[in-house]
């Protein structure tokens, strides 16, 4: 994995952010494990709760293009466009790849000076899980 091009590709997709009410862009990049890069933006609305991350954006967009088979993203975030904070992923998020994705699945998240490599089963341990029929 080229660490440093999923990067670049989070820190591109945070400039489409859709984020007129927080004014916090975040930009998300998911590698499949075929090698694509599939990116999100977060992407606000007036009516709050529809609201949509950049991490499942990008998670949708791989999917809905048939990816199943996923091996990192890397994320970004800040306010006023600019890489201000580490972002994790919301509780929601972690579980929407949980679904696609085992404990060894990588999160990289770049506070604009490093990058803090975590897996989906450290930040997210346990998850909601209903047996498939
Ligand atoms: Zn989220």
């Amino acid at each position: 994995m080229n660490e440093k091009e999923l990067i670049d590709s989070a820190v591109a997709a945070m400039k489409s952010s859709y984020s007129p009410y927080s004014g916090f862009s975040v930009g998300a990049a998911l590698l499949t494990c075929s090698g694509r890069i599939y990116t999100g933006c977060n992407i606000e609305n007036s009516s709050y709760s529809i609201t949509m991350c950049a991490e499942r954006t990008a998670l949708f967009k791989a999917l809905s293009e048939g990816e199943r088979d996923f091996e990192a993203i890397a994320i970004v975030g800040g306010r006023d466009g600019r890489i201000t904070d580490g972002c994790p992923p919301c509780g929601a998020c972690l579980q929407a790849m949980s679904e696609f994705c085992g404990g060894d699945f990588t999160i990289l998240l770049f506070d604009g000076d490093n990058v803090n490599k975590h897996t989906l089963g450290s930040l997210l341990p346990e998850s909601f899980k209903i047996k498939k029929q």
